[in-house]
Order: structure tokens, then sequence, then C-alpha cells
């Protein structure tokens, strides 16, 4: 039987509903709406689409949000002199310094320079501490948004078999711990996992956070499996796409292809997972909706928490 398909958006609509209602709901009591603030260093187009999205979604629900865009030939020590200033901004709740940042910044030295309580990316070294200890507040916003979508879709966790496979700072490891938190029994795979598809193939969530179009195949999926795929790539293969799309989507596919060089793949085939997994989500459509709603609800859990509102 095909999968049923875990579509993000009337999941991100349920959440950033939820999240307007509490900004109106603040402004009522205290006067006050959230503000966010977004850096931007450069002209990578892939960030700049973010950014758009994020500083869009913001004013959709209420929040006020500001958009400093920097040049590609920003300096480390400006740019952490633009963090420090927000920091010190009682105006600003939230800063997000959108990745990548040109070669001649190094991430790990900003992200650290952000006051940890306006850190709504929830990368900086305190809030992951936080989040190993089980008391998070603001937590990385995927993998927020998968645990969001296995609830909300009424998937339990409590006892499953979990498997992801990837270990960065942004996904892998917050998705682990989010994991255990629920109660899943934890494996996590990496480049050096032996016999791969012998560790998937026992996950009854199986989480694909890789960076590879369409790596994780049916082989690696136990029939009947959750299959969470936080993938997001650019496929521009012609000629490969009937290996990865069905029929119904493949037309479209390569129209896409075709017209602006290139379709959204996950990390899983789709084409093979949709005939294996009990349930997966798609890319587009998937997770990638739920990044930007966690976004604003942890822009607005970090002015609660700062303001006392
Ligand atoms: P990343 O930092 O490049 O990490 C990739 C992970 O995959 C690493 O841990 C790596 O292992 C592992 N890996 C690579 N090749 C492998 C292989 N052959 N077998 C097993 N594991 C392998 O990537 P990321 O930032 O976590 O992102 C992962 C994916 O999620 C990307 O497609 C990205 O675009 C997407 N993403 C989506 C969202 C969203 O909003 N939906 C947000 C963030 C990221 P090692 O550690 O051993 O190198």
């Amino acid at each position: 039987m095909a999968a049923r398909i875990l579509s993000g958006k009337p999941i991100a609509e349920a959440i950033k509903a939820e999240v307007a209602a509490d900004v109106a709901e603040m402004k009522n009591r205290s006067a006050y709406r959230p503000c966010l603030a977004v850096v931007r260093v450069g002209e990578n187009p892939a960030s700049a689409v973010y950014v758009g999205n994020k500083v869009k979604t913001s004013e959709e629900l209420g929040l006020r949000s500001e958009h400093l865009h920097l040049t590609a030939e920003t300096t480390q020590d400006q740019l952490l002199e633009v963090v420090d200033h927000l920091n010190t901004r009682e105006d600003v709740d939230g800063i997000l310094v959108q990745l990548p940042l040109p070669k001649q910044i190094d991430e790990k030295v900003v992200l650290e320079a952000i006051d940890p309580s306006k850190d709504v990316d929830g990368f900086h070294p305190v809030n992951a501490g936080k989040l190993m200890q089980g008391n998070a507040t603001l937590v990385p916003c995927t993998p927020a948004g998968v645990i969001e979508i296995l609830k909300r879709s009424n998937i339990e966790i409590a006892g499953q078999n979990a498997v992801i496979v990837g270990r960065s700072n942004i996904v892998g490891k917050p998705m682990a711990m989010l994991l255990l938190q629920e109660n899943a029994t934890v494996t996590v795979c990496h480049s050096r996992t032996r016999s791969l598809a012998d560790v998937t193939r026992e996950a009854d969530i199986l989480i694909a956070a890789i960076g590879r179009a369409g790596f994780i195949r049916g082989e690696n999926i136990k029939e009947g499996a959750t299959v969470i795929d936080v993938g997001i790539n650019n496929f521009t293969d012609a000629g490969a796409a009937k290996d990865l799309f069905a029929a119904e989507d493949l037309e479209k596919r390569l129209a896409a292809i075709e017209n602006r060089g290139f379709t959204l793949v996950g990390d899983v085939n789709p084409k093979e997972a949709v005939q294996k997994a009990g349930a997966f989500t798609p890319v587009p459509g998937g997770v990638g909706l739920l990044t930007v709603a966690m976004l604003m609800k942890n822009t607005v859990t970090a002015a609660k928490m700062r303001r006392r509102i």
C-alpha cells in the first residue's frame, strides 16, 4: 500500500495560527509586539529567499521584524559589532544570522556571540547544552518541526526505534536529543556507519538529514516505517529523474528542470519510499515548511522569557 503523505502545510499553518493568536494576546495584555532581527551577509540567492520568507511571515503573524543586509565584504569584526548592538537593544527579542556566511567569517564565533536568550535558531552552546539536559527553551527549528509533524500526525514516538542519518549540530544531533526526550530509542548514523541499510531497516521512525539527493533507497526502509525527509537538494539531472519520481510526478519535475534548471528533492528517494514506508514527508511541502513556523514560535518564546510577559 502507498505511504500516507505527511504534508507539512496544514501543520505549519496550525502552528502559525497559534503564534498569531499568542502575539495578538500579548499585544492586548502588554501593548508589546515581539521583534525578530535577521542578519544576512552577502548575496547568496537561497539565503535571500529564506530571509525574505522569515521577514514576510513575521509581519503576517503580527511580529515586528528587521532585516539587516550587509555586503559580502563585511569583516568578522564588523558582523560581531552588529550582533553586539542587537544583543544590547531592548526592543529586539530574537536574532538570527542567516547561514552560510562568507568565507572570511567564522560561523562558530558569530553564533557564539549571540545572546543565548535571543538565540532563536537555538544554535548557541548554552541552548545546545540545555537541550542535552532536557530543559531547552530555544530549540533548533528544523528538528523541533519534525517533532511537531510526528505528534500532530499522531505517530507514536515513545518506545519506537528512531534512526537518524546525519549528525550535524543543526539537525542530526538536536533531533537525537528531542527524540530521546520523547522516549524513543535513538540511533545516530553518519558517513562512517558500517552496513547503513542494516541499521536503517531497524527504524520505526527514519530521519534523513544527509544532504545527498535521493540517498535513502527502498532497501534502507523497514516496511511500514515513518520516513521523515529533512533534505533539500537542487536536482538537475533530467536523465536520472525517472529513478526518483513516480510517473504521476515526473512530468512536473522534468518541466521544473527545464524551466528553472532544477527541481527540489530530499535525501530520500521518493518513488521507492512511497512504496515501502507507512508514512512519508514530501519534498517540497514537508519538513521545510515547519522551519519558519518554529522560528516564529521561538521568537515569541524568547520575548516571553526576556520580558516575563
Ligand atoms: P551536514 O552538516 O552536511 O551533515 C550531513 C550529515 O550526513 C553528516 O553528519 C554526514 O556524516 C552525513 N552523511 C554524509 N554522507 C553520508 C553517507 N554516505 N552515509 C551516512 N551519512 C552520511 O548537513 P545538514 O546541515 O545537517 O543538512 C542535512 C540536509 O538537511 C541537507 O539536505 C540540508 O539542505 C537539509 N536541511 C533542511 C532544513 C529544512 O528547513 N528542511 C534545514 C537544515 C538542513 P559525517 O558527520 O560523518 O560527515
